[in-house]
């Protein structure tokens, strides 16, 4: 979702400029909405925070909370929607490590320019939130590293 004010992050405390993505910050911040406009009335936070932050923490909660964390039924279901589950839950996690390469290709890009502090940081992830954007969901480098590497 795109944010449509100044919004700040919660957790780092930058502003959310017009155009960068913003996410719900549970369980680091107070936002019990699901519904992205919703979201808007509690805390918000940034990218970076929420892959470096956000995902982690709730992996931790999750742990704690089904201590015999099992994997998902499987259920029994048409080939398509199985096909469709699949790929909703490679592009939950392909995201975050999409914006993560497309981050250390940016740094090198834009060399010599370094970041020194986390208004940089975040000069770097809109970059990459962009171009993440502009290659569709899925991660299309996953299986081909060689390539990744030469972009
Ligand atoms: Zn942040």
């Amino acid at each position: 979702m795109i944010a449509t004010e100044q919004m700040k992050c919660c957790i780092c405390k930058i502003e959310i400029d017009n155009g960068m993505d913003y996410h719900n910050p549970t369980p680091l911040g107070k936002n019990d909405s699901d519904d992205k406009v919703t979201q808007l009335y509690g805390d918000v936070c940034c990218t970076y925070c929420n892959i470096t932050k956000v995902l982690p923490a709730r992996i931790a909660q999750n742990k704690e909370e089904h201590p015999a964390m099992k994997p998902k039924e499987v259920k029994v279901e048409t080939l398509e929607s199985q096909k469709q589950e699949l790929e909703d839950s490679m592009i939950a996690s392909d995201y975050g490590t999409m914006i993560c390469r497309e981050m250390d290709k940016i740094r090198e890009e834009w060399k010599p320019w370094v970041e020194k502090e986390v208004t940089d940081t975040h000069k770097v992830i809109y970059e990459a939130e962009k171009r993440v954007k502009r290659m569709g969901k899925k991660d299309i480098y996953k299986y081909d590293k060689k390539e990744s590497k030469q972009l």
